[in-house]
């Protein structure tokens, strides 16, 4: 969608990029319009923008070459070398750079103690028609992923050991709400993220040159005994429901993580990170 057709983006255009402005008001139209990509999956959506909070992430996103669209400030911060180079940076490759009150800093995160400085960024997703699958690339996918926290803390998980990227499959959450960014802790900035739906997943995951490996806690092989060859594709279940049948179809094998005691399952981010590891073992002698 065309984001100047949003109520938002249309109060965004009076301030122009490349220039410094202060702003101390909460209820600056621009300050609202950077609180409703917080607040609302459906403004993030149309406008196809999302929040990051602090420097270091900033620094991350533009060495990555993302597109920094408003880099915002407190004036606390304006002495600080690392936040002028930033604020330079961003207006150099045509961002709007913010100086702004910690109140107005509060209001945009939520919270009585902010980073003081936040990113607004250009969100970017492939479509899995796009993915080349190299020879040693670690794919995951996610069925259905509910809770922020767990997909963020799966892209950290994936950024950790160098996968290819992140397949997020069906009514997933957005990989772009806060909270999700900020468990990634900046690799949402490294991490390509794939998005489809099941229907198109199961098209096109029949193509898949290498292993396709489904995680499911009645999967008959214990995950310690697989060969995971070539371009490796991960399948993980959904955190209520696990893999349904027709998804748990698609893989080659279907893993069990062994466990003991009375837990039923492990939490998926967890589960994740387990098999990750367990992945690259060889391939990168982790
Ligand atoms: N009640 C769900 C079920 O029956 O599958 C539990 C889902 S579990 C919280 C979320 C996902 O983590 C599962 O779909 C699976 O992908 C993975 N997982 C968790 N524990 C696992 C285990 N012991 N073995 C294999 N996969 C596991």
């Amino acid at each position: 969608m065309n984001p100047s057709k949003t109520g938002f983006e249309k109060k965004r255009e009076t301030v122009a990029p490349g220039i410094v402005k202060t702003i101390d008001s909460v209820s600056n139209p621009t300050i609202k319009s950077i609180r409703g990509l917080v607040s609302q999956r459906k403004h993030r959506k149309e406008s196809g923008l999302f929040v990051a909070e602090g420097l270091k992430l900033a620094t991350d996103a533009l060495d990555a070459n993302w597109t920094v669209q408003t880099l915002i400030y407190g004036h606390e911060v304006r002495e600080q070398e690392a936040v002028s180079q930033t604020a330079a940076k961003t207006r150099a490759r045509g961002g709007t750079v913010l100086e702004v009150s910690r109140q107005v800093l509060s209001s945009i995160t939520r919270r009585d103690n902010p980073q003081m400085v936040v990113g607004v960024y250009k969100q970017k997703t492939l479509s899995v028609d796009e993915i080349k699958p190299a020879e040693y690339a670690i794919w995951i996918g996610l069925d259905t992923v509910r809770d922020p926290g767990n997909l963020g803390t799966i892209i950290r998980t994936a950024d950790a050991v160098g996968a290819a990227g992140v397949v997020l499959i069906g009514e997933t959450t957005d990989p772009f709400a806060v909270e999700a960014v900020r468990a990634t802790m900046g690799s949402v900035f490294h991490v390509p993220i794939a998005k489809c739906s099941r229907e198109q997943f199961k098209k096109w995951i029949v193509n898949w040159p290498g292993q396709v490996a489904g995680t499911h806690l009645n999967g008959a092989v214990d995950y310690r005994t697989v060969k995971y060859d070539g371009p490796c594709f991960l399948l993980m279940g959904n955190e209520q429901a696990g893999l349904p049948d027709d998804m748990a179809d698609t893989c080659k094998t279907l893993v069990r993580i062994p466990q003991a005691g009375q837990a039923d399952s492990l939490n998926l981010a967890i589960a994740t990170g387990v098999m990750l590891f367990e992945i690259c073992r060889e391939r990168l002698k982790l």
